[in-house]
């Protein structure tokens, strides 16, 4: 087996995670996998509860991303399948990914959260609609705070009582996942947090 990321041959000599069951597969070598800074940051806020961070929007993130999004390179989501799975695995909470709009999701062939979710066998409810087809990174700050319905719930939220927790691939202004809280609270769920693979570690 080699690594996604560099094509060298992962060694195969068992590992101290291998023996504890930490890690059953490895699919990015030590030296790729290290250029990722894990940062866990946790930040509270207002109709969006908390959004939890893993790791630091770097120049290895941007590459991974890029290589993930527009090479279409779907194996790449088992890299993050155990931080991923560290995470989220509260079978009580209601894990909800952040779709993409349908017409992105046609030239993109795949979701790529639905993609990172799937590769960490994570069990997950597509509950939400993307009702815009612009890129938000397109958008000014006003022209983002002007719109005011991004994502439609599409199927009857059953436990409102219990926790749901949004999933994005990156966390920039926090205004995709705001909007999607919204949507959510507006159907009577009590609490939305979310969880980010990445966040840029240095902020405006
Ligand atoms: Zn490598």
């Amino acid at each position: 087996m080699t690594c996604l990321l560099c094509d060298k041959t992962l060694h195969d000599q068992p590992t101290w995670q291998h023996f504890l069951g930490i890690q059953k597969d490895a699919f990015a070598c030590s030296i790729c996998f290290e250029k990722f800074e894990r940062i866990d940051r946790v930040i509270e806020g207002d109709v969006l509860d908390s959004v939890d961070s893993l790791y630091a929007y770097n120049e290895a993130a941007r590459e991974y991303l890029h290589q993930f999004k527009f090479m279409q390179d779907v194996a790449l989501a088992q890299i993050f399948a155990p931080s991923l799975r560290s995470v989220l695995n509260d079978s009580k909470k209601i894990v909800v990914p952040i779709p993409m709009h349908p017409i992105n999701k046609r030239k993109r062939t795949f979701s790529q959260v639905d993609a990172l979710l799937e590769a960490a066998k994570i069990p997950y409810q597509s509950l939400l609609e993307k009702t815009t087809e612009s890129v938000m990174g397109e958008k000014s700050r006003s022209e983002r705070l002007a719109m005011t319905e991004l994502f439609r719930v599409t199927a009857d939220i059953q436990r409102n009582e219990a926790v749901y927790v949004l999933v994005d691939d990156i966390y920039t202004t926090g205004t995709t996942l705001r909007h999607a809280a919204e949507a959510l609270k507006q159907r009577g769920v009590q609490r939305v947090e979310a969880v980010t693979l990445f966040r840029p570690i240095r902020e405006k």
